[in-house]
């Protein structure tokens, strides 16, 4: 047996000012930019955009702009693009959604694929996998092309609504409670573990979850390293496994249950992650401090949704991926040991500080109702049979 080998991309830039030198740093890096595609979103991130592909055609290359949107026809409409114009190189500007267009538009082409995040709400911004909206309407994981390059501008993810930030520290603590899984799912005989990848993956949620924010920029900096760095843990383990346990099955029964209320990915997670901690009856007390200092959501009311549909989430979150083994396949998932489980779990960090930021864009959730912790019922784990 040979050693393995992982892609990673050959350019790694993280630092206040890097948006305004992406020509010369890709030029610098010998990326073929003579014919490039810019992906972008609307708003803030196209005139950010903008800012790159003005670079770019004083370059002198000629930089086509087109919309990403992560949907089938999306993804066409970037690859349309690509091909039109004969593109070698397409740079994504903007948040996770058009970051995944890109780089699932890049897999299709075999484009090299440059990530400008301008924000930093999950761990795709250098990951092998994108998610989709299929035409059925639903979500999927893809696999698809690593980033060439990984361009982070300190001041421009700093300038974004810090809902993303907050979301982009949950899904980089969330690996927490997915090596958990994945330890289990080993010792059940489900999965064989990658040591290295779960390596990465532990260390970079580990030093991020001891940091101490000194000043934003760090705290960034430090998320957006740990993102990075759980991105190399996916494409060393070739799966999200070693990022994406219990919390994230949660977070995609939510967006099957929400449909177009769903929260940012992140938010979600930071959710579930409570849940999957508390069920595996690890990490709580470690937790609470990073939840406090992020300013997490630590309950369904800090996203304004019911508490009901979190419960429904947990019950029915198995369904959204079968074959991944994880805490909640040896849960009793009826209703009351579930309630009992969620009531636990959001009372775990502790009271709110009155500083923390409620969330309160909801439009359609109706009653807004903070739970009150109950008993815990029946969620125990047990064994579950016939696997
Ligand atoms: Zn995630």
């Amino acid at each position: 047996m040979s050693p393995k080998t992982v892609c990673v991309p050959r350019l790694l830039e993280i630092r206040s000012g890097a948006v305004a030198d992406v020509a010369a740093v890709l030029a610098a890096a010998r990326f073929e930019l003579r014919r490039t595609v810019v992906g972008t979103g609307g708003g803030r991130t196209a005139r950010i955009a903008g800012g790159v592909v003005r670079g770019l055609r004083e370059a002198g290359a000629c930089a086509v702009v087109t919309e990403a949107v992560p949907t089938v026809d999306g993804v066409d409409r970037v690859v349309a693009a690509i091909r039109a114009s004969g593109a070698e190189t397409c740079v994504a500007v903007g948040g996770g959604r058009v970051i995944d267009a890109v780089k699932h538009a890049c897999s299709v082409t075999g484009t090299a694929f440059v990530s400008v995040p301008t924000s930093l709400a999950h761990d795709g911004v250098s990951s092998p996998i994108a998610s989709l909206i299929g035409r059925d309407g639903r979500r999927r994981s893809i696999g698809a092309v690593m980033p060439e390059a990984v361009i982070v501008d300190l001041a421009v993810v700093h300038g974004a609504p810090a809902r993303t930030s907050r979301a982009g520290a949950a899904d980089l603590l969330s690996n927490l409670t997915a090596l958990h899984d994945w330890r289990l799912a080993a010792a059940r005989g489900e999965e064989e573990i990658d040591g290295f990848s779960a390596l990465i993956a532990e260390e970079a949620a580990r030093s991020f979850l001891y940091l101490a924010p000194a000043t934003a920029d760090l705290s960034l900096e430090m998320l957006a390293r740990g993102l990075v760095l759980s991105g190399l843990a996916m494409a060393t383990a070739g799966s999200s496994r070693p990022c994406s346990g219990a919390e994230h099955l949660i977070s995609h029964s939510l967006d099957r249950l929400l449909g177009t209320r769903a929260r940012l990915h992140g938010e979600q997670v930071a959710l579930g992650l409570l849940i999957a901690a508390t069920a595996q009856g690890s990490l709580t007390a470690e937790l609470a401090h990073a939840y406090d200092a992020w300013s997490l959501p630590r309950s369904h009311a800090d996203l304004g949704l019911e508490r009901d549909v979190i419960v429904r989430a947990v019950m029915q979150a198995r369904d959204t991926r079968p074959a991944r083994y994880t805490i909640l396949d040896e849960l009793d998932l009826a209703r009351r040991p579930v309630e009992a489980l969620v009531d636990e779990a959001f009372a775990s960090t502790g009271e709110r500080r009155p500083h923390a930021p409620r969330v309160a864009h909801d439009e359609q959730a109706g009653v807004v109702r903070r739970s009150r912790p109950r008993p815990r019922a029946g969620a125990s784990p047990r064994r579950r049979t016939g696997r």
